[in-house]
């Protein structure tokens, strides 16, 4: 367990069909160093889904229970389930010095944003609007008239990627995979990040 610094959280939201699960799991599965937050939702698990693995499935009645408890960093009702961020998950994973990923939605981000203005925020782009249709189709779960929402909602999403701080377009996934890649690591040696181990490198000169 790496306990020498404190990691730091990443934001990453993106509209649906951009594929930013995949590019997510890619790169914990490449970087043990990065660790992903693992939300609560009220929705029902998705074949494969695993529990406390992909989510932490719960009822609407505990849900509400943890918000009046204060247990939610931020917390969201996507596509008619609620779904949050675990204050000590996330504070668990930092403190054993892992960068967290919060894969989350945009109203999400913007509660994040507020309550911690030092989290990085990355919002993932499609190439077009016609690849991101053409993936949305192609996932072959959804009506036409659910995949036109999709893109609509898409649309008002997407114009959100001007409150983030970085943006990676989503062509090639392995380019995409080292942009979020670079971003993590450029910001673990900002030197603000790096004070302990100057202040240790000082006191030991
Ligand atoms: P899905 O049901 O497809 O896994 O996720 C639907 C949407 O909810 C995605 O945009 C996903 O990023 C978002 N989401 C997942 N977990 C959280 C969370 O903890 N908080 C918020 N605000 N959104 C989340």
């Amino acid at each position: 367990m790496r306990t020498t610094k404190t990691g730091s959280i990443f934001i990453i939201s993106a509209a649906s069909g951009t594929g930013k699960t995949t590019l997510v799991s890619r790169v914990i599965a490449n970087h043990p160093e990065i660790r992903v937050s693992i939300s609560h939702t009220t929705r029902a698990p998705r074949g494969g889904e695993i529990a406390g693995q992909h989510y932490h499935f719960i009822d609407p009645n505990k849900f509400e229970q943890l918000i009046d408890e204060g247990a939610f960093l931020e917390y969201a009702m996507v596509y008619g389930n609620y779904y949050g961020t675990s204050i000590e998950g996330v504070k668990m994973l930092q403190e054993n010095g892992f960068d967290v990923i919060l894969e989350i939605d945009v109203q999400g981000a913007e509660q994040v944003r507020r309550c911690l203005p030092e989290a990085v925020s990355i919002f993932i782009l499609p190439p077009s609007f016609q690849i991101l249709a053409e993936r949305l189709r192609s996932r072959g779960t959804d009506e036409p008239e659910i995949i036109e929402k999709r893109l609509n909602k898409a649309r008002s999403e997407i114009e959100q990627s001007l409150l983030f701080d970085y943006v990676v377009i989503n062509d090639d996934l392995v380019q995409a995979e080292m942009d979020l890649v670079h971003i993590i690591k450029s910001h673990s040696l900002t030197q603000s990040k790096q004070q302990r181990f100057i202040e240790n490198l000082l006191e030991n000169s």
